[in-house]
């Protein structure tokens, strides 16, 4: 035991449920790598300006939860509070909106916030996130939403559902946000909601508290103000869905905590987590790219939570499949056995067969417990006997069964009783 812990609101994974979160990551990556998106990876950490610029300044994620620091140097760094304004200033240092475009690009990986803690909220989760740079169309749209919801739905999960609404754009957003703005000066809201809603009346929508979605009833949505061109795209989403099989809600009050979304935003939400209910989200971010000094770049993308998606697996009773730990587990006894089984090991994983073996100076019986508890699927006791004989004995460790295996064929029989 240790006096030291992981800071409030992390946790450790550790075999056996980090296996769930691997097969988490690899499900959901699964859509996007079959559909031409390319592995991006940005530091942890960035100048604190690619959020502050990016997120924006009135939101809770910039002004609240950034881990902000200086570093020796005396710049202003931030933990990565999410992946899409690093990607784009990622895409936009290497010059990829001069390249073929859309630029599609996926991402798995850790991100930070410093929130109040509770189940499902943690000061450090980690995403798997999808991005399509460079494109307004909205066939694209769709296909990002379809990537999600077949990534949950490959987990097995049934249980959640996809929210979705269009935030307008440079045309019509300014007029519904001062619509909106003089609906909120008639309300009777605290002095911070207020704050708030001077740097950006949307965010007020987004107030779960009870006494601030009472006064909401009757508050204007953004519907009836799209802009032609903004109604016509979300139509031309909601056509490809439906062409794609994906069933959705129309959620008008739907806002997201980041401010650089326009137009098509949605939410996956899963009915088994209480409050904390979204296994992930996205949206268009039309206007990201000149917000970080770049040229025009019409965007979409989504990020969805691993650690959310593994409760969510929890309280719909799915599992995962993890994978065995080994199929093989060596026993060597004596010393000439145990140099034996160095280069036994050694082939029985180069033909690809995963192998665990027995190290220290283990006795018969405790080394057949560890064989049984390595999940593996037959042992191979090597003792010095056998050694002269040039056999090792295979066990089924399922049967029980065992036979004298010659040691120069031993890795073409196992991989034969594997298949
Ligand atoms: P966001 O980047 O806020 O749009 O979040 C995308 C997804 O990340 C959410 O739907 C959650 O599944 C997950 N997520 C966001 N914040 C947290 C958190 N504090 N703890 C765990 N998962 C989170």
């Amino acid at each position: 035991m240790t006096d030291l812990v992981a800071p409030r609101g992390t946790y450790d994974l550790l075999p056996p449920a980090s296996a769930t979160h691997l097969a988490v990551r690899e499900a959901l990556a699964h859509g996007p790598r079959l559909a031409g998106y390319g592995y991006v990876e940005t530091p942890a950490f960035e100048a604190t300006e690619v959020f502050a610029r990016g997120v924006g300044e009135s939101t809770d994620v910039v002004s609240k939860e950034m881990y902000t620091f200086l570093d020796r140097s005396g710049r202003s760094l931030s933990l990565r509070p999410e992946t899409t304004a690093p990607v784009v200033r990622a895409a936009l240092q290497a010059g990829l909106q001069n390249g073929q475009l859309p630029a599609k690009l996926w991402y798995v990986g850790s991100q930070y916030r410093y929130e109040r803690v509770q189940h499902g909220r943690y000061r450090h989760f980690s995403q798997v996130g999808a991005e399509a740079l460079g494109s307004d169309d909205p066939a694209l749209d769709a296909e990002l939403i379809w990537l999600a919801a077949t990534g949950f739905a490959r987990l097995g999960l049934t249980r959640q559902r996809l929210l979705l609404n269009s935030l307008g754009d440079a045309t019509c957003r300014p007029v519904y946000r001062a619509a909106l703005a003089g609906f909120l000066a008639g309300l009777d809201l605290d002095e911070d909601t207020r704050r708030r809603a001077g740097i950006n009346p949307l965010r007020v929508l987004d107030d779960k508290r009870p006494e601030v979605q009472e006064q909401l009833v009757g508050a204007p949505t953004i519907d009836a103000y799209l802009c032609e061109a903004c109604r016509a795209h979300h139509d031309a989403v909601r056509t490809y869905l439906g062409d794609l099989g994906v069933s959705w809600v129309d959620d008008v009050h739907l806002v997201r905590g980041l401010d650089y979304y326009t137009r098509t935003t949605f939410e996956i939400v899963h009915d088994g987590l209480g409050s904390q209910s979204a296994i992930g989200g996205g949206g268009r971010y039309d206007g990201l790219s000149e917000m970080l000094g770049g040229p025009s770049l019409p965007s979409i993308g989504w990020a969805l939570g691993v650690d959310r998606t593994v409760l969510a697996l929890e309280a719909e009773g799915v599992a995962v499949a993890a994978p065995a730990r080994c199929d093989v587990y060596v026993v060597p006894l004596g010393d000439a056995a145990r140099r034996r089984s160095v280069t036994l090991v050694a082939a029985l994983r180069t033909a690809g067969i995963a192998t665990d073996v027995s190290y220290g100076a283990r006795g018969l019986k405790g080394a057949m417990k560890a064989a049984d508890r390595s999940g593996g699927a037959y042992a191979l006791v090597l003792g010095d006997r056998d050694l002269e004989a040039g056999v090792v004995q295979c066990k089924d460790l399922r049967s029980g069964e065992q036979s004298a295996v010659p040691l120069d064929d031993v890795t073409d029989q196992i991989r034969k009783r594997l298949e």
